[in-house]
C-alpha cells in the first residue's frame, strides 16, 4: 500500500528525532561530566553525589532551560513572518485526545486551554463526518493508534469556509498554529514555518526531554 504523505512525514520527524534526542543526549553528557567535582570516582547518579547533582541541575535551569527558552521564542517570533490563508482546515478539524465530557471537567477546574477550546468547537457526531473534512490525516491516525482521538468542529464556519465572527475570534484560532511540532496540511499558511523552524524545535523538545529525565533520576529521596 503506497504511504500517503502525511505518514512519510510522521515517519520522517520520528527518525530525525531519533538522530536529535541521540545528539543532545551526547552534548549533555558530556557537559555533566565536565562539571564532575574533583576526586569524585563512579557514575553522575550515584547516590551521594550530591555536589555534583546540584551543580548540574543549577546548569539546567540556568542554561539550558534558558537557550530552550529564548529559542523558542524566536520560533514563535519568526512565525509573524507567516500567516494564515484562511483554508479553514484547522476550523472544521480540530482534535483532542480528550473527549467532551473530559474537557468539560478540565475547564470546571480552571483549565483555560480547556473553556476556550469548548467555547469554540462541538464534537462531531459521528467519525464518518470528519473523514471527510480530511481524509489523509484520518488516515494517518488510524495507522499510528497510540492514543483515542476526538474530532471537533467549529459552528462559526461559514459554507463558504469564512469565519463568522472572525473580529472576535477567540486566542486559540489567533495563537494557532503555536507548536511546529504539530501536524499541519500543507495547505496552511504555517505550513512553511513549521518546515523550516522544525530541526530546532525537535533539538528543544529533545533537550528538555532530556533534562526531566535527568531530574526525575536525581530525585530528592534518591540522594538523601
Ligand atoms: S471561531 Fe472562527 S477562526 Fe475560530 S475556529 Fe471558529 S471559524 Fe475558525
Ligand atoms: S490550517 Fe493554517 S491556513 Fe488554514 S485556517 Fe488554520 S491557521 Fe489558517
Amino acid at each position: 500500500m503506497a504511504m500517503n504523505d502525511l505518514s512519510e512525514n510522521l515517519l520522517n520527524l520520528r527518525r530525525k528525532y531519533r538522530e536529535i534526542f541521540k545528539t543532545a543526549s551526547e552534548e549533555i553528557a558530556k557537559r555533566v561530566e565536565a562539571l564532575r567535582p574533583d576526586g569524585v570516582t563512579g557514575e553522575f547518579f550515584d547516590v551521594g553525589n550530591k555536589i555534583w547533582q546540584d551543580a548540574v541541575l543549577k546548569m539546567f535551569d540556568d542554561e539550558i532551560a534558558r537557550d530552550i527558552y529564548i529559542k523558542w521564542q524566536e520560533i514563535l517570533a519568526y512565525r509573524k513572518m507567516f500567516s494564515c490563508n484562511r483554508c479553514a482546515t484547522c476550523c472544521n478539524l480540530a482534535c483532542s485526545e480528550f473527549s467532551p465530557e473530559e474537557l468539560k471537567t478540565k475547564a470546571d477546574a480552571g483549565d483555560k486551554f480547556a473553556t476556550q477550546f469548548l467555547s469554540v468547537f462541538e464534537p462531531y457526531k459521528n467519525q464518518e463526518e470528519a473523514q471527510k473534512v480530511y481524509p489523509e490525516y484520518m488516515k494517518l491516525l488510524e495507522e499510528n493508534k497510540e492514543d483515542k482521538v476526538y474530532f471537533y468542529h467549529c459552528p462559526k464556519l461559514s459554507e463558504c469556509k469564512l469565519c463568522t465572527d472572525y473580529e472576535n475570534r477567540p486566542q486559540i484560532c489567533r495563537d494557532f498554529p503555536d507548536n511546529p511540532l504539530s501536524i499541519l496540511p500543507k495547505s496552511c499558511g504555517f505550513y512553511e514555518w513549521k518546515q523550516e523552524v522544525e530541526p530546532v524545535a525537535l533539538l528543544c523538545h529533545s533537550m528538555m526531554e532530556i533534562i526531566e529525565f535527568y531530574k526525575e533520576k536525581i530525585c530528592t529521596s534518591c540522594r538523601d
